[in-house]
């Protein structure tokens, strides 16, 4: 959900050691114009109390309380098209990007393009010829 992105990126500015920095204020103005009210509300009382707002999701566990979430928040998550808030902290939730799976060994060489059979005959040439 672009609007929960938006709210960590806040969440991030906000928590982050450069708020008072012109551009920091600037992109937090910025960035909250762009939230709805009501979200922003509720993300305003949880930072109020010293909560962080938005808590990122990995495997299907909340990282602000570090419970599983319940299937109905966490499909909601999965498929993107609503808000999902965590039962357990009311924490707005964001899916954390997956851990990378293993990098693929790097391809093997392509083998040489076949070169056709060498062939057997050599073709004399004048330089063969003894002196
Ligand atoms: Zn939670």
């Amino acid at each position: 959900m672009k609007v929960i992105e938006n709210l960590l990126q806040l969440q991030e500015l906000e928590m982050g050691p450069t708020t008072e920095a012109p551009e920091s204020r600037r992109l937090v103005e910025t960035l909250r114009k762009g939230i709805p009210e009501q979200i922003l509300g509720h993300y305003d009382r949880l930072r109020a109390r010293g909560k962080k707002g938005v808590a990122l999701v990995r495997h299907g566990v909340c990282n602000g309380c570090q419970m599983k979430l319940a299937s109905g928040p966490y499909a909601a998550l999965i498929r993107d098209d609503d808000i999902a808030m965590c039962d357990t902290c009311g924490r707005y939730l964001l899916r954390a990007p997956e851990a990378a799976p293993a990098p693929e060994a790097p391809p093997a060489p392509a083998p040489e393009a076949k070169k056709p059979a060498p062939r057997k005959r050599r073709s004399k040439t004048a330089a063969d010829a003894p002196a």
